[in-house]
């Protein structure tokens, strides 16, 4: 815990640091802001809770790609439900605990998404969110049934998540969950 890294806004986490002594009063009208704000839309059907980090340690901070919201809203309309997001922004603090690399973390750069359907097959979902050309990460995750997606500049990556390993989606994958 002591060599925990930083990568961006340093701030004091946990419960034993003096909070007020390190803000400025800037920083302290900013959550004021923030506060007054709570859960403010984002887009027509989403919210901030929709895309906050889910640890107790960042205040529930959040930023989250444009692009992916427009994809939600478009997903929204086509299915013409609201499409539960599990998990949008991570904190740096929320990656590390998990033992997770933030660098590599696209949801620490809000620009990834985990999501699904409450009603309908995440298989077919899977299959239209692969043919959307924002959409250049791509993952199906069988055990909780989500999809994880992402706007990396890399080139396109798609895998299925099983037995805790990133797999190539192959013929047989595509067989056993349906997906195209
Ligand atoms: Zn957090
Ligand atoms: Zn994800």
């Amino acid at each position: 815990m002591d060599n925990k890294r930083v990568f961006h806004k340093p701030r004091p986490q946990g419960h034993h640091d003096d909070r007020s002594d390190r803000h400025d009063r800037h920083d302290r009208q900013d959550r004021h802001e923030q506060e007054r704000k709570k859960n403010f839309s984002v887009s027509e059907h989403f919210k901030r809770d929709d895309f906050k980090c889910s640890c107790e340690d960042c205040q529930s901070e959040f930023k989250i790609s444009l692009t992916l919201v427009g994809v939600l809203e478009h997903l929204y309309l086509k299915y013409d439900q609201k499409i539960e997001v599990l998990s949008a922004y991570r904190c740096a603090s929320y990656a590390t605990k998990r033992g997770g690399s933030v660098k590599k973390s696209y949801h620490n750069m809000g620009k990834a998404m985990d999501i699904r359907l409450k009603e309908g097959s995440n298989a077919e979902l899977f299959n239209y969110i692969n043919t959307l050309p924002e959409i250049k990460g791509i993952g199906y995750y069988p055990k909780g049934d989500y999809i994880h997606m992402d706007i990396r500049d890399k080139d396109k990556s798609v895998w299925v998540f099983e037995a805790g390993a990133y797999l190539d989606l192959t013929d047989s994958l595509r067989q056993r969950y349906k997906l195209g």
